[in-house]
């Protein structure tokens, strides 16, 4: 298919090499110049990514971006044609993408939005997990590009359903790392080898798969950016905002929005969310890591 691919952050670089690997013809786009994707053409503007191709595919940091992409100078709108399907796998507003997948319908454009799980290492091995919103028949045409991307696709109902569902994943991620960092911040303090910690939490009904991915990374204290943390918390308020609008308290993840509002502040926005427990630690007065041997 020939695919005008927007963004080549840390997750979109590797969708749009899978893409062109899986023999799409590829156009690529990123605001800071000296990105590229081997077999994909670099073009100049979002509008020139998007001319002549079926699909646009975003992977953008969040809902301005992908305004400003779609809709701004020389954005993606210029080129759209009758036909097209614009797909969105950034995590972004679920009442923005309506607006969104409004204003293109009027050119006859279909809008999917598509935003995914899996980390850094699930983008470039293309076995990502997507949820997606959108028209059956529309996304039955999407099926080669998601499969060249990812193992999995849920259809979680008509467009800004993706979203929606996104946020309610990302609550449990940021939620149940909190959970995990602060009892091993706790364990730390009182005195428990986190290493003999660890299998137990997993051998018991507390394993995770977000501390199967995590305590190794932490054990070697490793933060660097997988999913930063400037992202998580887009996410957080994401979904207080979304949580807000519909009338429902969340008063779990409004004190984790504190903990990450903070570890911005201190400079760690730019390192994986996992750097949320340097903050717990400094506060503890306690390092977690691995007993010397
Ligand atoms: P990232 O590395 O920060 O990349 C963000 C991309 O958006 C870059 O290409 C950046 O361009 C572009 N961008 C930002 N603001 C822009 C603007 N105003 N106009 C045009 N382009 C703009 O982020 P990522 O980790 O790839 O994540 C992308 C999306 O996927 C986010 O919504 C994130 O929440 C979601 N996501 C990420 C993960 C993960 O593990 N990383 C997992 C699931 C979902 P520049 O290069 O010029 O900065």
């Amino acid at each position: 298919m020939r695919v005008g691919f927007l963004g080549l952050g840390i997750m979109g670089r590797s969708m749009a090499t899978n893409l062109a690997k899986a023999g799409h013809e590829v156009a690529v786009w990123n605001r800071s110049a000296g990105k590229d994707v081997e077999g994909a053409r670099s073009a100049t503007s979002p509008a020139d990514a998007a001319k002549g191709v079926e699909v646009v595919w975003m992977c953008l940091s969040d809902t301005k971006a992908v305004e400003t992409v779609l809709f701004g100078e020389n954005g993606v709108e210029q080129s759209l044609t009758s036909g097209m399907i614009i797909a969105d796998s950034s995590t972004i507003s679920y009442s923005a993408t309506l607006r969104f997948a409004e204003r293109v319908k009027s050119r006859g454009v279909d809008y999917v939005d598509a935003p995914m799980t899996g980390s850094k290492i699930a983008a470039e091995g293309g076995s990502l997990i997507f949820m997606v919103g959108g028209d059956e028949a529309v996304l039955a045409r999407l099926q080669p590009l998601f499969d060249a991307m990812g193992k999995q696709v849920f259809h979680m109902g008509e467009t800004s359903k993706g979203q929606a569902t996104k946020l309610a994943m990302n609550l449990q991620i940021a939620m149940i790392f909190e959970g995990f960092a602060e009892a091993v911040t706790l364990a730390a303090k009182l005195g428990v080898d986190v290493e003999k910690l660890l299998p137990l939490i997993q051998a018991s009904m507390v394993r995770s798969g977000v501390v199967e991915y995590k305590a190794p990374f932490i054990l070697k204290r490793d933060f660097s950016p997988n999913f930063p943390l400037r992202l998580m918390l887009k996410d957080i308020r994401l979904a207080l905002a979304a949580a807000k609008e519909s009338r429902v308290r969340l008063p779990g993840l409004e004190a984790v929005e504190e903990v990450y509002d903070v570890a911005a502040e201190e400079g760690h926005q730019d390192l994986d969310y996992a750097a949320t427990l340097t903050l717990l630690e400094k506060w503890a007065g306690v390092e977690v890591k691995a007993a010397a041997k």
